[in-house]
């Protein structure tokens, strides 16, 4: 399936969440979601009640438009999540996290999660100190983040760290705003990631 190209916005007024898709758009009284908090299309405002099926499938669209993850790698995701111990739910939301263009975009070196793809995808950043273009690319503890000396004087880079110096950091990711780098402490613990969505309802989702 092909990435969703349309008005970003109306994806979270259908799941009637802020999904933080625009960058500084969306901490604005301009976000679309404050504006017209129901659903977009026709017959938004006469929506019936949710499904057990709907509250599942709406679960698993927030959280994969929330962090822009295409359907299969998602389920991908899932079945990884599955195999490794503890929570699957948990598992996989700790999974998305630590994908390398959720990083950039939690250390406040992108302005949200699509640039962060776009930017990583242009090679702007180093894992210990290797290039790494695949935004996909799962960080473990331990791992450093760079952003490339090369890529220190781009004024597209200076300007998206100047618009979003103050956006908190996480506390598993330990940023040193001076040398422009960031160590992953630990992976979250699941009061750690933001995203809006009670994950075993996806695992209920998949486990059908
Ligand atoms: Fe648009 Fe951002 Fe508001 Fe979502 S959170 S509706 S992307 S402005």
């Amino acid at each position: 399936m092909s990435r969703y190209t349309g008005a970003v916005c109306k994806l979270c007024r259908r799941e009637g969440k802020k999904l933080f898709l625009k960058g500084e758009r969306c901490y604005t009284g301009k976000c679309a979601v404050d504006r017209r908090s129901y659903a977009p299309g026709q017959h938004g405002q006469n929506r019936k009640k949710t499904s057990e099926y709907g509250m599942q499938l709406r679960a698993k669209q927030t959280a994969k438009r929330y962090y822009g993850i295409q359907e299969s790698q998602f389920h991908k995701y899932f079945l990884m999540a599955e195999r490794r111990q503890g929570v699957s739910g948990e598992n996989l939301l700790r999974i998305c996290e630590s994908r390398l263009d959720n990083v950039v975009y939690l250390l406040g070196w992108a302005s949200s999660r699509a640039e962060a793809r776009q930017l990583v995808v242009h090679a702007h950043y180093q894992v210990n100190g290797r290039k790494v273009d695949v935004p996909s690319y799962l960080l473990k503890a331990g791992d450093v983040i760079t952003i490339k000396d090369k890529s220190r004087d781009s004024e597209k880079i200076k300007a998206v760290l100047e618009e979003n110096a103050s956006r908190p950091v996480p506390a598993w990711l330990d940023k040193n705003a001076e040398t422009l780098s960031a160590t992953v402490v630990k992976l979250p613990d699941r009061e750690e990631i933001a995203v809006p969505v009670a994950e075993h309802l996806i695992v209920e989702f998949y486990s059908k």
